[in-house]
């Protein structure tokens, strides 16, 4: 990478960084389209976040990621923010624009591409979400645009309201979805997912480095003519997806949500269309695939 005086920056803040796969996916796209620009990681605490936002006009950086846990910090902190973002209740993507902070949530439209992609056609149909968090959020407002008919978010006793407040997305997003909470308990979770047509996972569970523990939902509640979307992109094959494909699902990995909300956020900052299949490429290079 040669950076010159004129390369335009941007950059990722989160906290931790370390794991993040964003600057090889953002950098190969640059190399491959010829463009002088370089995304930087940033590990920016809580506390110092809404001032290192602050400082990205005077410092000419063109705009961030924002990851864990600063997306609902930075919801608050930017000077304006689109309607998708300002529903999910989090940023994920800052565009400084004529030295104002814009923020974006580019997980929906990676989330609803990626389903899109798989063929999924959620008109009138049933999905589960399985967790009531940002990624979560994210999923039940995708869905609802896609037209989904019912949504239920399933979450431990303890996290109902979380995941009442979730659901209750549904019907702020438009599309006529009717949300709701159930409990992460054997025969509510059961029934509901046996009936659905799209499951979701938007928890960490088979994240690794946990990925050897059981899948969120067995295997034998799954139907063949379900969709199984895993937000979970490290292992790329998580074991819910490994189980749901031997059941005979289409399945959806986290890793392409994951390239194609960067998408978004490039053509965001850069005007340009991305490289999706170089970025794929890059990313799955990084998680050693
Ligand atoms: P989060 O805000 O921490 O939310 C996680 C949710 O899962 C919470 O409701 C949490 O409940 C629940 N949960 C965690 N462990 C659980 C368990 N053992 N049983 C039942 N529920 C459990 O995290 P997030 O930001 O939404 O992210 C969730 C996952 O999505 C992560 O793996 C993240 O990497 C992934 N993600 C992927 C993409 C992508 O582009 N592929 C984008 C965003 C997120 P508690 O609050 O009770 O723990």
């Amino acid at each position: 990478m040669n950076i010159t005086g004129k390369t335009k920056l941007v950059g990722l803040f989160g906290y931790p960084i370390g794991h993040s796969v964003s600057p090889q996916m953002h950098n190969a796209a640059f190399a491959h389209l010829g463009l002088d620009w370089c995304y930087l990681p940033f590990a920016v605490a809580p506390k110092d976040f809404a001032q290192a936002l602050r400082a990205l006009p005077a410092l000419g950086i063109v705009g961030v990621n924002v990851t864990i846990p600063l997306k609902e910090l930075a919801l608050r902190a930017v000077d304006e923010v689109t309607p998708v973002a300002d529903l999910v209740g989090a940023v994920n993507t800052v565009h400084c624009q004529d030295g104002k902070l814009v923020g974006y949530n580019t997980d929906v439209a990676g989330f609803t591409r990626s389903l899109t992609e798989a063929g999924g056609n959620l008109r009138g149909r049933t999905a589960v979400v399985l967790g009531a968090g940002g990624a979560a959020r994210a999923a039940v407002v995708g869905l609802a645009k896609m037209g989904a008919a019912r949504i239920w978010v399933a979450a431990l006793p303890v996290e109902i309201e979380r995941a009442a407040s979730t659901a209750g997305l549904a019907r702020r997003a438009a599309g006529g979805a009717v949300g709701a909470a159930i409990e992460w308990r054997r025969p509510a979770l059961r029934s509901a997912v046996e009936a659905a047509d799209v499951l979701v996972n938007a928890t960490p569970i088979g994240m690794y480095p946990h990925h050897s523990r059981p899948a969120p939902v067995p295997q034998t509640w799954l139907r063949k003519d379900m969709l199984v979307f895993d937000m979970v992109y490290n292992p790329v094959e998580t074991r819910l997806l490994a189980g749901a494909r031997r059941r005979g699902c289409r399945t959806v990995g986290g890793l392409r949500m994951l390239v194609l909300q960067g998408a978004e956020s490039f053509t965001i900052w850069s005007g340009q269309a991305a490289p999706v299949e170089v970025m794929q490429e890059a990313v799955a290079g990084a998680l050693g695939r």
